[in-house]
């Protein structure tokens, strides 16, 4: 099994070049960049790989239509080149998707598409497909599940869609086949310091309960919005940084928005952003901003996050969602980055933030998926510096991640096996939630399906009878968080 060579080579006492603490985007892509540049390289994560916010995202890879609204250029143009370079380096994972924009008022058309041709202009020689305006008869062939009452007309445009959760999975395959060595279900419990400098971390095995050290020349913080708590830790006088807000989406029969093309509205009644998008063969509809700060361990939607979708949902498209039509409802956390506190969280800046302190300790956080490479380049850079490592250039921006998106199915014996063989799976979570979406695109299935994983898993691990039931229990709790209004 993978995992029990990752803790071999984790307690064989070496000292390790670059330790990564935390297995969401920014931690694999900063572990895949470090390994991709020959340095010794391990990551530790505390759940499952992607298990909290990088599961959990409106899939998108986009430059960001509304950071255009709020003029930050250079973030959408960094964006829109990282658009490109994911849709070249990992094309079994990121497709491109159109987008329609309908237009219910009179001015929306020209000022959208304005706003859109701006966009089209920063993509440059990236662009994926140029935007237009669109009649209110194309609209409607376009968005056929569009509501069409005053309905004016609507802008095209392009980006891009990918499986979070998979590219996830890939990136720690691809560290694996770079020598690097990831390990999930391993808690980072201290800092360890030698003369005020960060030598290593205390890990405990969550399974096990085995606590060691592990030594390294650098640890990266990339523990999302937990990584106040590491930098607090390093240094109690640092002010914190994070202003957690949560995102939360419903998933709907595919019905509901038959066609190839996604819906965006740029600007809600109360400013937000929506998208109503095929994935998976399903629609998914997201997302909400609600500031959370004290993020609950695992976020779930909330009553009125579910109410705010669907009413929403019931304005743009042609056939009303009912709270009884919801097939999974799932929420995630934004590291989002609080520069001015007391401010609303939508005003919040979704750049990166990247710190080096005096212990040595590296912190990268914020951003999105759409940039983990660049915030991996930038966090490896600045590791290099720290464990005075070899100078030796980034080898991320071609480098082709191999994996496909997950299938619309349920997991059969085959892809349960791979799960846990190859990909670590340890938990009937982790194959129905993240290995596949079963949990994201139909929740109550999944829970039925549930005994069926386990007992495969079972079977593979070795593990007894009851182990298979407290799984499938555990599992069809769990799942009942996926559907908080039935
Ligand atoms: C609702 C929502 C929608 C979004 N949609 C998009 C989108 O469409 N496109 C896009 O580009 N971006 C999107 N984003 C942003 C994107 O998902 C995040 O920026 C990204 O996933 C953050 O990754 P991360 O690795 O920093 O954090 P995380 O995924 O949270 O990973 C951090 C990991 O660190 C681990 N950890 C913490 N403490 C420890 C410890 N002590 N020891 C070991 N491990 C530890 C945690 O368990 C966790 O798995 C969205 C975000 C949200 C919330």
């Amino acid at each position: 099994m993978q995992r029990d060579l990752s803790i071999q080579a984790l307690q064989s006492g070496e000292r390790w070049d670059v330790l990564i603490v935390g297995g969401g985007a920014t931690g694999l892509g900063a572990a895949v960049d470090s390994a991709a540049r020959g340095y010794r390289t391990a990551l530790v994560e505390q759940g499952d790989f992607a298990h909290a916010t990088s599961s959990r995202s409106t899939k998108l890879i986009h430059g960001g239509v509304r950071y255009l609204r709020q003029g930050n250029i250079s973030l959408v143009r960094e964006a829109l080149l990282e658009r490109a370079r994911l849709l070249r380096n990992a094309p079994g994972l990121v497709n491109t998707l159109p987008f329609v924009i309908p237009a219910y008022a009179r001015w929306e058309p020209l000022y959208y598409g304005l706003g859109l041709k701006v966009y089209d202009a920063l993509a440059g020689r990236h662009g994926i497909g140029g935007s237009r305006r669109l009649s209110r008869d194309e609209t409607l062939e376009t968005l056929p599940g569009a509501a069409p009452e005053g309905l004016c007309g609507g802008v095209l445009y392009h980006d891009a869609q990918f499986d979070d959760a998979r590219l996830a999975i890939a990136l720690m395959r691809k560290l694996i086949a770079l020598g690097g060595a990831p390990l999930n279900y391993a808690r980072v419990i201290r800092l360890e310091k030698a003369n005020n400098s960060v030598t290593g971390v205390r890990l405990r095995d969550e399974e096990s309960g085995h606590e060691w050290v592990v030594n390294s020349r650098v640890v990266v913080n990339a523990t999302g919005v937990l990584a106040d708590d590491l930098r607090v830790e390093d240094d109690r006088r640092r002010p914190r940084l994070l202003a957690p807000s949560q995102g939360a989406h419903v998933v709907l029969d595919r019905d509901f928005l038959p066609g190839s093309h996604a819906l965006m509205i740029p600007r809600t009644a109360d400013g937000r952003v929506l998208f109503a998008i095929p994935w998976q063969g399903r629609t998914l509809l997201g997302t909400t901003d609600t500031p959370m700060p004290r993020p609950p361990r695992t976020p779930k939607p909330l009553p009125e996050e579910i109410a705010f979708l669907l009413d929403h949902a019931r304005r743009y498209l042609r056939r009303a969602p009912e709270p009884g039509d919801v097939l999974s409802a799932f929420a995630g956390l934004r590291p989002l980055i609080q520069r001015a506190p007391g401010n609303s969280t939508a005003s919040l800046s979704r750049d990166h933030f990247l710190e080096i302190s005096r212990s040595g300790l590296v912190t990268i956080t914020g951003g999105k998926w759409t940039t983990y490479r660049k915030m991996a380049e930038d966090s490896i850079n600045a590791a290099a510096r720290v464990g005075e490592l070899p100078e030796r250039p980034c080898a991320t921006a071609t480098l082709p991640i191999e994996g496909q998106a997950a299938a619309q199915s349920l997991p059969g014996e085959e892809e349960v096996r791979r799960a846990v063989t190859e990909e670590m799976a340890r938990t009937v979570e982790d194959v129905l939630s993240r290995r596949s979406r079963a949990l994201l695109l139909d929740a109550r299935a999944s829970a039925a399906y549930a005994p069926q994983v386990a007992r495969w898993m079972a079977e593979i691990l070795g593990k007894d009878p009851r182990w298979s039931e407290q799984q499938a229990g555990g599992f069809q709790t769990l799942s009942a968080d996926y559907l908080p209004i039935s």
